[in-house]
């Protein structure tokens, strides 16, 4: 039973926008998981960083506008309201896109604004950009940007002060962390696997949501996005996707970017380890979309936190917070 997450898979008042697929699912409660999409395009990408200098950005055939409108037409058909942490820079170049964005419903959250992994960033570096771009954001919506993820899920325990910036700024939720071990720019082993209080190095802390594992035989599997949803073979990431759900006490937090449905992207030369992570199955990523969006229920972060009851909470937490979630303190 998933009580802490469900919420009514039927509401009567709107029967028609029901999935097919949900309709055997009528009487029953089904678990909501968080669909959320880093919203960027390919040139960005931590990948191609070597192949692609920033300085080149503007002049490149840009195509995330795009990409995002049909993503939010797809979910539209779909009836999900997702996430979208949006880069600082695409929303400078693109601001209507954001107003249209939260206009269809979804939340809007901030994924930095150049993209730079927050370990290669100063702490005021990442506290000016990160400031900047919630800013616009909040400035484009009129709304309280309250979600951060981090490029390339770059918090990892060398970054952990990233978290008491985040807190300084206002943010009430982080999703950077990546409880895995085996990937070259990001990850950290021991985390939690769902959310949680996390403690920043000045002792307070925030709500961290971190990307979806499956457990496999005492492995932790990325079962929750990207690369990952690319590579495998859709029954298979189903399945992992299922045995976090019988697991009863998390949410799935899955991740999508724009340019893994555009498979007329310009093609960029880079290694071969860089190509193959990022045109991998692009092929097929959209109609694996659809499927998902069929067999999951799915809401954007603050509906899974709210379900999780970890939400409405100060943006400023403390320890002593009246909803006496248990902190967790890396080392
Ligand atoms: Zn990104």
């Amino acid at each position: 039973m998933n009580d802490w997450k469900a919420i009514d898979a039927n509401p009567q008042a709107t029967p028609c926008k029901v999935p097919e697929q949900a309709a055997s699912l009528t009487m029953r409660k089904q678990p909501i998981h968080a669909f959320t999409v880093d919203v960027e395009d390919y040139f960005h990408v931590e990948a191609f960083a070597n192949a692609i200098h920033r300085e080149a950005w503007p002049q490149l055939e840009y195509r995330c506008e795009r990409n995002v409108y049909r993503m939010l037409d797809m979910l539209a058909e779909k009836s999900v309201r997702g996430t979208f942490f949006v880069l600082g820079w695409v929303a400078d170049r693109s601001p209507q896109l954001v107003r249209d964005i939260a206009a269809a419903g979804h939340e809007v959250a901030c994924h930095g604004h150049t993209h730079q992994l927050v370990y290669r960033q100063t702490r005021q570096q990442f506290a000016d950009e990160t400031r900047y771009a919630k800013e616009l954001l909040e400035d484009l919506t009129g709304k309280a940007v309250n979600g951060y993820r981090a490029a390339s899920f770059s918090i990892t325990k060398v970054s952990m002060w990233a978290l008491d910036t985040l807190i300084d700024l206002g943010f009430t939720y982080d999703s950077s962390v990546f409880p895995v071990s085996h990937h070259d720019n990001y990850g950290i082993p021991g985390a939690p696997l769902g959310p949680c209080r996390m403690r920043a190095p000045s002792g307070r802390s925030l709500i961290e949501v971190p990307l979806s594992v499956a457990q496999v035989a005492g492995l932790r599997v990325p079962i929750s996005g990207g690369g990952y949803f690319r590579l495998f073979p859709y029954w298979l990431s189903r399945a992992g996707m299922r045995s976090v759900e019988r697991e009863g006490d998390r949410p799935l937090v899955f991740y999508v970017h724009p340019w893994e449905i555009d498979v007329d992207q310009p093609r960029v030369q880079a290694n071969f380890l860089s190509r193959l992570r990022h045109y991998n199955n692009i092929d097929r990523c959209e109609g694996r979309l659809r499927r998902l969006l069929n067999d999951f229920q799915f809401g954007s972060m603050s509906d899974v936190l709210a379900a999780h009851g970890m939400l409405p909470i100060p943006s400023r937490v403390r320890e002593d917070s009246r909803l006496g979630q248990p902190i967790v303190a890396l080392q």
